[in-house]
């Protein structure tokens, strides 16, 4: 499906729906505890080297590098190239990073009617395109107005994600709620509190994940991602004191602890580099590649 055809289609329509069954199989279904853990690095669009996406994909291919993360502003845009680029490779599209506009907690329902719409465009794209989810914050610090943290906000955020999950199974992906730090989101900080919002939004397509960078805030990796073990859809890496390359940062970039999480709970989504350089990346990353490999299999 080509994204003329893709934005003709209704999500409705017969192909969507035919093909969200399959999809639904590999990106919402229940996972199989401590079984088929399995190590799938990925590489953000603005990571992998490379001028066009034939490029950057081949780059990508010669590391074992397995997933690539494109922005949702960039997938919806860019649908046909993409599509196009991924086809017959031995890599796919895993987690779309963000993208849209607005956001879910607005009080201002202007924001809120930009969110959700420019959110279900790049859910029915990802869905097209076969990709595990659509990471979103449901509300970054410095936007205003927002709700206030109350319970009533939270049973309205369970709400509108159990609303938005329930579109998103029908595309045949997810939404994939991400904890970031309290400078950056106060609302949402730690992995098991986004697991908890999974819980309680009662919808299949509402997922979540962990970052190690923003799990500084954690007291512990394994317990943190271990909590989430039922909704953990993807993971963002980066080393542990700059954000850069795993491995730039020397002895801190050590992520067994989180790993051992993953591999008994049979995670066998995406490990995906969201980060930037310290020094050469044509080093760096093949260098941060081989330590997820090495730590892995530490773990
Ligand atoms: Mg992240």
């Amino acid at each position: 499906m080509n994204r003329k055809d893709f934005f003709k289609t209704s999500i409705l329509g017969a192909a969507a729906v035919a093909a969200a069954p399959s999809l639904l199989a590999s990106c919402c279904g229940p996972k199989k505890a401590g079984t088929g853990a399995k190590l799938n690095v990925c590489l953000q669009s603005g990571k992998a080297i490379g001028e066009s996406y034939a490029e950057q994909l081949d780059y990508c291919e010669s590391l074992g590098v397995t997933g690539f993360e494109p922005g949702g502003r960039e997938l919806v845009s860019d649908f046909d190239n993409l599509a196009k680029a991924i086809e017959g490779r031995n890599i796919k599209i895993a987690a779309i990073c963000a993208g849209f506009d607005g956001f879910i907690l607005a009080d201002d329902p202007a924001q809120k009617e930009a969110f959700d719409t420019s959110m279900r465009r790049i859910v029915e794209a990802a869905g097209a395109i076969g990709s595990t989810g659509v990471i979103m914050v449901p509300a970054f610090s410095r936007q205003e107005p927002c709700k206030p943290n109350n319970q009533e906000t939270y049973d309205y955020l369970c709400e509108q994600l159990h609303e938005l999950g329930e579109f998103a199974v029908k595309c045949g992906t997810t939404v994939i709620l991400e904890p970031l730090n309290r400078r950056e989101c106060f609302y949402l900080r730690l992995v098991s509190a986004a697991a908890a919002i999974c819980r309680d939004s009662k919808s299949e397509g509402v997922k979540c994940m962990g970052d190690f960078w923003h799990m500084q805030e954690e007291t512990s990796d394994y317990a943190a991602l271990m909590s989430a073990r039922d909704y953990l859809q993807h993971i963002h890496i980066a080393s542990r004191k700059n954000r850069c390359n795993p491995g730039e940062d020397g002895e801190a970039d050590n992520y067994v602890d989180g790993f051992r999480a993953l591999k008994e709970m049979g995670y066998d989504k995406y490990i995906s580099l969201e980060c930037g350089n310290i020094g050469d990346p044509a080093v760096a990353i093949p260098a941060a590649v081989e330590l997820i490999k090495n730590q892995w299999e530490q773990a």
